[in-house]
């Protein structure tokens, strides 16, 4: 069980996009937990202000210190000393992530996302809450939202009892550290494609052969680092 916190502007965008699918269904479930925390809700401006000009001059608003950290109390609090928990802090010049990001935080029981907007939010407090730098990419959008919405989904999808079928996960890209191999559904033949031959013999020996096989040529082609790298770490165990 992981219990994601977003700490957010918008609450109703990100719980419209987590409440769906197969993420709803895994929340109503008991396996995962989300809740939203509106930082706005922790201003202590009578206007319900929460972010002001930067010191130094610059185009945009800079999220405030006070509201993000009283935010953040709120849930640090609820959550207690005895479980520890890790701030994620969404931002371009974080960490890039990865499966193998999202592997590892899916075994913490609490996850905090703060998500930025305008500017971002003053280095002060980011300075003492945030345990995690990570951004989902080398372009800026204008929210921590939907990169939070992304690191959830890949995350809750490794927690045991989200998905149904339990070897989904494994076998899927970056799963071994390759692509997946294609994969066909029925019909037999669709605007005169066949599927292949092999997935029809029901040899799940040849099966397994001809989708590694397709999983190496794939990878090899379209993410040559990730191959040099499945290479590295396969000549290593050979020897
Ligand atoms: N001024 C910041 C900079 O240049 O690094 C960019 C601020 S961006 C317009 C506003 C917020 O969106 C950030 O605080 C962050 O939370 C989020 N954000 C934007 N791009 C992101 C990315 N690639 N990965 C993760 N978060 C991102």
């Amino acid at each position: 069980m992981v219990a994601f916190h977003i700490l957010t502007l918008f609450p109703e965008m990100v719980m419209q996009g987590l409440s769906a699918s197969i993420l709803g269904r895994a929340a109503k479930s008991g396996c995962i937990s989300i809740e939203t925390v509106n930082i706005r809700d922790y201003t202590l401006d009578k206007h319900g202000k929460v972010d002001d000009y930067t010191y130094g001059g610059g185009a945009g608003m800079l999220m405030q210190a006070q509201p993000v950290y009283d935010a953040y109390q709120s849930v640090a609090g609820r959550i207690g000393q005895e479980r520890a928990h890790r701030v994620v802090y969404l931002t371009p010049q974080g960490k890039t992530f990865c499966q193998e990001m999202a592997q590892e935080m899916a075994q913490e029981s609490d996850l905090i996302f703060l998500c930025g907007h305008y500017e971002g939010i003053d280095e002060r407090v980011l300075e003492e809450i945030v345990t995690d730098e990570v951004s989902i990419g080398d372009y800026v959008l204008t929210g921590g939202e939907l990169p939070a919405m992304v690191m959830i989904d890949a995350i809750a999808r490794l927690v045991p009892g989200v998905l149904h079928n339990g070897e989904s996960a494994q076998t899927e890209s970056f799963g071994d550290g390759l692509l997946e191999y294609p994969q066909y559904s029925r019909p037999e033949v669709w605007h005169e494609k066949r599927v292949p031959e092999i997935l029809l013999s029901g040899d799940h020996a040849k099966v397994d052969a001809w989708r590694l096989e397709q999983s190496l040529q794939r990878t090899k082609e379209r993410r040559p680092d990730l191959y040099a790298k499945y290479q590295e770490a396969h000549a290593v165990e050979k020897k």
